[in-house]
């Protein structure tokens, strides 16, 4: 055999053992799959699909349920595959992937209802490709047996964007009064606006319909997804009549319903439109013996107020923030400490502002969406790049130079009127007891108190009505 042929052989031989060991190094690393279809431990007819590897740097399991009703059957199948090819796919493509570097995926679901009209499962996805986090995603199904289609939120109810409207207004509203919830009221509002992707995941139930929130959407990320049922009954004349009736959509097990629910209709933004509205608002607080005297003479006239805050103030007396929104009351930014915002530079000026909004976030809970310049002095870019509402006034009594309870409270009484914003300051005593006197009378002319926003609302309200 000549020299050539040996090395030849010998080269093969390399190949064939470098072939072998990366197929078993491959084999390895990425595992063989094992399929096993077992009876749901819920639903005796239904039965799940599980799909396991447990490769050295690629593992996965991946649950999908088959009804033995074709058309829900081919999109349960269809999902949970779909997700497994696109983790396979990049997982063939990554050129990293050691211990620290694994691919793992999970995919389980959850029938959330299953009745005789419609069912809804809920998949939970939970995708790790090393790193610190790895990302959840959660999609729900719902599916209607009779019609034998798949329900969006389009399909649930009778004019979509009236629906919208109501189920933004009822969420937030509900969801504002749990504090860690509205930690970030920008985000709330944001995550619960009139936007049929905001309610694309829902669970038909008997007597409740369930939102489902992902995680971020309407609180911080770190509170994870959340859950809101509300009550048939009170979205009748918006749902579909077929989905109202509690028989028909009568789950065979009882189903758990999510511990936050909607029984009742929110007062309509607790003011009237037909009656006379006044927003008295106090600026420089919050000082905790004056500002308290006037939130008690509110809540003894059911009258809200708003209150623009000074950053420096709220620092020395953090709770008060909290006993002025306690009784409905709104907070508004008033800068840090006081200076004629124009003739600072336009970044201080700024920061006078973003500032206040932390210390108020922090302390309170919640983001102001109102600012009141102080001496009322701003310009376009220091407005355009706070990006909040500007509130100024209409009747100006000049308390902090009337030390008079008598005089401030006389001149408010006989300048100011329906639709009118008045300024005043809750940190003189003075003031505070002319507060106490224009709550009384003009709840007694039959005035209605509201913050800014409410009569930004009653304004909007009492305009569609002309129109
Ligand atoms: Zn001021």
């Amino acid at each position: 055999m000549s020299i050539k042929w040996k090395v030849s052989l010998v080269l093969c031989g390399l190949a064939m053992i470098i072939g072998i060991a990366a197929f078993y190094h491959n084999q390895q690393a990425s595992g063989t799959e094992k399929k096993k279809v077992e009876p749901d431990a819920s639903y005796k007819e239904v039965e799940i699909v599980t799909l396991v590897n447990d490769g050295r740097y690629l593992r996965y399991a991946v649950n999908y349920p088959v009804f033995h009703q074709k058309k829900l059957d081919q999109e349960m199948k269809r999902f949970a595959e779909t997700a497994l090819d696109k983790f396979k796919t990049s997982f063939s493509e990554a050129s990293d992937v050691d211990e620290d570097h694994r691919y793992e995926l999970n995919i389980d679901y959850e029938i959330t209802h299953y009745a005789k009209q419609t069912a809804a499962i809920k998949f939970n996805t939970y995708e790790w490709k090393g790193g610190v986090k790895g990302a959840h995603e959660t999609k729900i199904f719902n599916f209607d047996f009779k019609k034998q289609q798949f329900l969006s939120i389009d399909d649930l109810f009778l004019s979509k964007k009236k629906s919208l409207q109501k189920l933004s207004q009822m969420t937030f509203e509900e969801l504002k009064k749990d504090r860690s919830l509205a930690e970030n009221e920008h985000l709330l509002k944001q995550g619960t606006s009139p936007e049929a992707e905001h309610y694309q995941y829902f669970a038909i139930k008997d007597r409740f319909i369930e939102f489902y929130f992902p995680a971020g959407q309407i609180a911080p990320d770190k509170k994870g997804p959340q859950v809101l049922a509300i009550k048939k009954t009170l979205l009748k004349g918006m749902l579909k009549p077929e989905y109202i009736n509690k028989e028909k959509n009568k789950n065979e097990k009882k189903e758990p319903i999510a511990k936050r629910k909607i029984v009742k209709l929110p007062k309509q933004g607790g003011f009237n439109p037909n009656q006379k509205a006044i927003a008295l608002t106090f600026d420089d607080g919050p000082n905790p013996s004056t500002t308290s005297k006037i939130l008690t003479a509110l809540k003894e006239n059911k009258g809200h107020a708003t209150f623009f805050v000074l950053g420096s103030r709220v620092q020395y007396y953090p709770d008060m923030l909290g006993e002025i929104r306690k009784g409905g009351n709104e907070i508004g930014n008033h800068s840090y400490n006081h200076p004629l915002l124009t003739r600072l530079p336009l970044k201080q000026a700024i920061k006078q502002v973003e500032d206040t909004q932390q210390i108020i976030e922090k302390a309170g809970g919640f983001t102001p969406t109102h600012f009141r310049p102080p001496y009322g002095g701003t310009n376009g870019q220091i407005n355009s790049a706070v990006n909040m509402k500007v509130t100024l006034w209409d009747v100006d009594p000049e308390d902090w130079k009337y030390r008079n309870s008598q005089y401030v409270a006389n001149y408010i009484l006989t300048h100011a009127s329906s639709g009118e914003t008045v300024l005043m300051h809750d940190i003189y005593d003075t003031s505070a007891n002319a507060a106490v006197t224009i709550i009384k009378e003009l709840t007694k002319q039959g005035y209605q108190l509201l913050t800014v926003s409410e009569l930004e609302q009653w304004k909007e309200a009492r305009a569609k009505k002309v129109n």
